[in-house]
């Protein structure tokens, strides 16, 4: 460890100067900025080799925190994800967890972002030795960037409820082949579904397992309601923490869930319908192809955990306070 680790605690960039007061020659980090190396820059700034396998083989995780007024919310759960991927990947870039969070720290106090979307990756590298093909060879790189916060659904869509359409032409890759646990870069299925949904005058795409089971979309788990029970697919999926938020409001509001296949007859019988992710939280759908769901807007019980996923991220339990320079 060391040499990455040491520079996630100095300060990367004199955003002031020596008597505190700020320094207007200081690069404007406000519209995005990155961590690399120790060192923090805009984020346009910030590249990665051409031949980093991240890059070239999708050999890449990655993990996206939100910061909600000040704070990164549910902090620890993403850490904790962030890191059982690297371990299920075999990718070890040389931080420990503190180092990892006083780089995401610093990176967002720099940024000054209030509302932000932080992304950490980590890539297999470059390989280090001329020729091989090992991945062992390869020297893994962490890397972490911010940008103001970005909804994965348009707020002014999600307002109404969006528009979804079914995936037909492509199906989830198999978790057999690409653990969805992992939060990964393998996104050729999730992008032929958004072409289709484009195409078809949807917002965004759901895609289907190989047994026709709802399965999630191009970064979002799905919810479906039926007489006031929740139900999300078990299998297939990567295991989203805004998903767990919900389940753990569900529990407080006395809301049975079910974690469970989830096949797509049933869901088009669905009362209500939402999606999940950190990029926006709780996001109301209102029609699935050409069917209308909750008269096409936003269903009460809908409405009510997307109020509650809110005020969850008020609860100082739940935040990790930034310390943005005075
Ligand atoms: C990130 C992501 C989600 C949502 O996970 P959150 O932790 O709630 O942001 C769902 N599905 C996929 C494929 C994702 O990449």
């Amino acid at each position: 460890m060391v040499q990455q680790n040491s520079g996630a605690t100095e300060t990367p960039i004199d955003a002031q100067q020596t008597d505190g007061t700020p320094n207007h020659l200081a690069p404007d980090l406000s519209t995005g900025a990155a961590w690399m190396n120790g060192r923090i820059m805009p984020i346009a700034d910030a590249s990665v080799p051409l031949n980093d396998w991240g890059l070239i083989h999708s050999d890449i995780t990655y993990d996206v925190v939100p910061v909600l007024d000040g704070a990164f919310f549910r902090l620890p759960l993403y850490l904790d994800r962030f890191l059982k991927s690297m371990q299920a990947l075999r990718l070890d870039p040389d931080m420990d967890r503190p180092a990892i969070e006083a780089a995401l720290h610093g990176l967002v106090a720099a940024s000054g972002l209030r509302k932000a979307y932080v992304a950490m990756v980590t890539t297999r590298g470059v390989n280090m030795v001329a020729g091989s093909r090992d991945p062992r060879d390869c020297k893994n790189r962490f890397f972490a960037w911010c940008v103001p916060y970005i909804h994965v659904i348009r707020p002014e869509i999600a307002q109404t409820g969006a528009h979804a359409h079914i995936a037909r032409t492509v199906a989830r890759i198999p978790s057999e082949s690409v653990d969805p646990r992992v939060k990964n870069y393998h996104w050729g299925d999730f992008t032929r579904g958004l072409f289709e949904a484009k195409d078809a005058g949807a917002e965004t795409a759901i895609l289907l397992d190989a047994a026709g089971n709802v399965t999630e979309g191009p970064g979002f788990n799905v919810f479906s309601v039926k007489n006031g029970r929740l139900i999300t697919p078990d299998s297939g999926v990567l295991e989203g923490i805004s998903r767990r938020t919900v389940l753990d409001i569900a529990r407080e509001h006395g809301i049975a869930a079910e974690i469970r296949p989830l096949p797509l007859s049933e869901f088009m019988q669905s009362d209500e319908i939402f999606v999940t992710t950190s990029g926006g939280g709780v996001a109301p759908i209102s029609r699935v192809d050409n069917r209308v769901f909750s008269n096409g807007v936003p269903g009460e019980i809908t409405n009510a955990i997307h109020r509650a996923y809110f005020e969850w991220a008020t609860r100082p339990e739940n935040r990790t306070e930034i310390a943005y320079p005075a």
